[in-house]
């Protein structure tokens, strides 16, 4: 069709109006979308509004067809884009291609990009001694830098960031207003004349010292000192990790005894020289969401055996900030950077908190003046059957939304009490807030707190309806309990569990869910655990579950695991325990006593179904568990010792749907008085549960007809369970699901939480 443009008439002349959403702001999209234009000699405009980025362009039909392919093809580095509209229209006669002011469109909102990795080009830059920014450990540009932990509020614009107080320079100001240049907009952009700048605090008494503060902290880790690191989303604090003295110091000035440490290397090359590294694990390490990687450590090592506590397995990261380059480079062995608080709180942020909290703790400090508005802590993740699961969602990863398959409402969900997110959601978009922690102190509660009303303000949501965990006494609970005017919705927490792995795995309709566990509130009122169910987001049915056992001493029993054995002993033989006199000789007559009567009486042990308690009570059977120093440490022992070798498994008992594992346990207590070795063990306990497992989900299907499987729960972490299980269920003809985007663990709650509401709420 002909059409009259500038009164010539033109055959193949026409105009798009196009609209793109997802993370489009602050990531140099419109730059881009100006040069593509450039490239096809098209005209038009783009502009960010408070709900994307809107263009039009103009021209030829082929380079139209160009553009729109290169636009969806070509993304700059950190755009992610979740709809393109595209729209005809005749043209209009536009002369040239610009850049357009913002436009606000109320009560509309935008992604926020997550903090990135420092770029290729920029740390180049930073290399190149004929640089302006030549060594400078602020560079950034549009495609790298801070972002979340930067923002106070959106547009995101610089002004409303912790850049604000740093007014640009000339040549800054050049580059932030030139839509050809790698840092047109980039909000954080700096040099060393008008950015951030560095301090080094040693020497005693404290005081900030003369010198290049890089150099200084190089000298102050080389010389065993334990410094505490200004970074991106909080302080680290970091020393040698190739030397045993500072690293046990430093354990024990945190007062962290048990849980791995993390340690940055400088390079894939140097992380090759201390760790197994498979082309999956490389690509994720390198990634510019950089996580913190767990790596199984090579035999011969000289990362001091304090780091990892016995494990066989270390987290690993790179370098993420032009500062951590500067220090990797000049150290040459591999630091501990470790989150910077005393244990359980969140992190310190401000110089001021770092010098008053860590102040037991550092040595020296160092510091710089651009402030993080958003603690965000590193996050951390594992390859499991060749994909990523995250277990900690946070850096890089949070505040980018999940995707939901349908609309829904705004709702909070508040998420459980240990390794807490929470969670809210808007149209297609279920905000996961980057991992709280564990919301036991008064700190850790008040950042909670006001991380939910931060991402309200931002993401512009108003929940009416609010979904919490049924445990009564988690302080989410609480807090969920004290906001009026809304609509609450106790959701179970397994259920959770379940609804959190359909969601992200994009799954309607009914479910077999099997969850393991540590433990969560059941609707009897018992400690649930080992849960087998079948489920949709309205509801869930238990059609089974591990036999409930007692747990002397309640609470207790999870850290003191030797009382979970002791239990399982006690109500399989009851008093008649001569044979275990191995195992029961190393309690103490008096503390037996009691447990004995808190069983006798059910007074103070609770009925738990937990597998978690479970691999507890096999980890101290085993004597690599009888205490431990975190949840979940027994059970990772006991994975790391596994003799892959072994295929044998033992008895196991299916009442219905009931697992009944007493003779698990009579299996596991004959092998240890035979004196088998602990490795067979417990790749014989680990085949049981796949087997075991494995046969509860096809009775439930032959049952229900339901073929779809999915597995969630934070024991759950261990691959070797959750591979052996992926493939025996495959193997019957099932299909089976399991959690990658948010953790397995109790991290991933809150999604779930949102979903079950809504479909309650509907
Ligand atoms: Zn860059
Ligand atoms: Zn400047
Ligand atoms: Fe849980």
């Amino acid at each position: 069709m002909d059409k009259l443009v500038n009164g010539k008439i033109n055959s193949t002349l026409s105009r798009r109006i196009i609209e793109v959403k997802g993370i489009v702001q602050g990531v140099g999209f419109r730059p881009f979308v100006f040069q593509i234009a450039g490239r096809y000699d098209l005209h038009g405009w783009v502009l960010n509004t408070s709900a994307g980025v809107q263009i039009e362009v103009e021209g030829e039909q082929s380079n139209l067809l160009a553009f729109l392919d290169d636009l969806t093809m070509q993304l700059p580095p950190l755009a992610k884009v979740d709809n393109i509209s595209v729209n005809e229209a005749d043209p209009v006669g536009y002369q040239k291609f610009e850049i357009r002011q913002s436009q606000a469109k109320f009560g509309e909102y935008v992604s926020i990009a997550p903090d990135v990795c420092t770029c290729a080009d920029c740390l180049q830059e930073l290399t190149d001694n004929h640089d302006r920014r030549y060594g400078y450990p602020f560079i950034n540009c549009t495609n790298c830098g801070p972002r979340f932990s930067i923002i106070c509020d959106v547009p995101y614009d610089r002004p409303s960031t912790s850049m604000r107080h740093f007014e640009l320079c000339e040549a800054c100001a050049q580059e932030y207003g030139d839509p050809g240049d790698r840092r047109f907009h980039a909000q954080p952009n700096a040099c060393p004349e008008c950015g951030p700048r560095l301090a080094f605090m040693g020497g005693k008494p404290l005081h900030i010292m003369a010198g290049d503060p890089i150099e200084l902290t190089v000298q102050a880790l080389g010389a065993g000192r334990i410094v505490a690191i200004k970074g991106l989303g909080g302080f680290h604090l970091a020393c040698r990790a190739t030397d045993e003295d500072v690293v046990e110091e430093l354990r024990r000035r945190k007062h962290r005894y048990g849980k791995p440490l993390a340690v940055m290397m400088k390079d894939l090359d140097q992380v090759k020289r201390f760790c197994e590294l498979s082309p999956s694990e490389e690509k994720l390490l390198a990634s510019p969401r950089r996580p913190i990687v767990i790596l199984k450590l090579l035999s011969k090592t000289v990362i001091t055996p304090s780091v990892s506590q016995g494990l066989p397995t270390i987290g690993v990261l790179l370098p993420y900030t032009p500062i951590h380059f500067m220090l990797l480079n000049a150290c040459q062995v591999p630091l501990v950077m470790t989150s910077g608080n005393i244990s359980e709180e969140p992190l310190a942020s401000t110089s001021e908190e770092a010098l008053d909290k860590l102040a037991e703790i550092a040595d020296c400090y160092l510091l710089h003046d651009r402030e993080i508005v958003n603690k965000i802590d590193d996050s951390v993740t594992r390859i499991i059957a060749g994909r990523e699961a995250v277990i900690r969602r946070a850096r890089g990863y949070a505040p980018e939304p999940i995707l939901l398959p349908e609309k829904l409402p705004e709702i909070l969900g508040c998420g459980p009490e240990q390794k807490n997110t929470f969670c809210l959601t808007r149209d297609c978009h279920a905000f996961v807030s980057q991992h709280i922690g564990d919301l036991e102190n008064l700190s850790t509660l008040q950042y909670y707190e006001r991380m939910i009303d931060f991402y309200k303000r931002i993401f512009r949501i108003n929940p009416q309806i609010i979904a919490y965990d049924l445990h009564p006494s988690y302080l989410s609970t609480q807090y969920a309990q004290s906001i009026d005017h809304v609509q609450l919705v106790g959701v179970q927490h397994h259920h959770a569990h379940i609804a959190s792995c359909m969601l992200e795995n994009g799954i309607t309709g009914q479910v077999i869910g099997i969850v393991c566990d540590g433990t969560g509130y059941g609707t009897d009122g018992h400690l649930w655990g080992g849960e087998f169910m079948l489920a949709d987001y309205r509801s869930f049915t238990r059609l089974g579950h591990f036999k409930y056992v007692r747990m002397p001493g309640g609470e207790k029993a999870i850290k003191q695991p030797y009382r979970m054995a002791y239990g399982y002993l006690y109500s399989l033989y009851g008093k008649d325990l001569s044979c275990f006199a191995k195992y029961t000789d190393t309690i103490q007559d008096e503390e037996r006593i009691l447990m004995e009567q808190q069983m006798d009486k059910q007074l103070n042990a609770p009925l738990t179904s937990s597998c978690g308690r479970l691999f507890d009570a096999v980890a101290a059977l085993l004597n690599i568990g009888r205490t431990v120093r975190y949840e979940g440490e027994a059970a990772a022992r006991l994975e790391s010792i596994i003799d892959t070798s072994m295929a044998d498994s033992y008895d196991f008992a299916l009442q219905g749907q009931i697992l009944d594992t007493a003779p698990i346990l009579k299996g596991i207590y004959n092998d240890v008085a035979k004196g088998v070795l602990p490795s067979i063990v417990a790749a014989k306990f680990h085949n049981t549960l796949i087997t075991a497992l494995t046969l509860v989900c096809q009775q439930i299907a032959g049952l229900t007809g339901v073929k779809k499987v999915c597995l969630s729960g934070g024991v759950f972490q261990n691959a070797y369970l959750l591979e052996g299980l992926l493939k025996r269920l495959a193997g019957v003809g099932l299909e089976v699901y399991w959690p990658q985007k948010v953790p397995t663990n109790d991290g991933g709650i809150s999604l779930g939480q949102v979903m079950i509401a809504h479909y309650n709420c509907r």
